[in-house]
């Protein structure tokens, strides 16, 4: 079941079963998920840009 919703960082609708392959995708899902409570309220985007992020300052987390 897929939904549209709407992505609470830049507003954006996005599919809730969007496909998120990148390897920076799943390091800002993981961070949604973990440390954010977000997970499914960001839009592969902003998931995106909050991982390349977390791999650029947080890399004792992804080796
Ligand atoms: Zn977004």
């Amino acid at each position: 079941m897929s939904a549209v919703k709407v992505c609470i960082l830049c507003k954006q609708s996005f599919d809730s079963d969007q496909s998120l392959d990148l390897p920076e995708q799943q390091a800002g899902l993981l961070l949604a998920k973990q440390e954010y409570q977000d997970a499914g309220d960001l839009c592969a985007n902003c998931l995106a840009s909050r991982g390349r992020l977390a791999m650029m300052y947080k890399t004792e987390c992804f080796d």
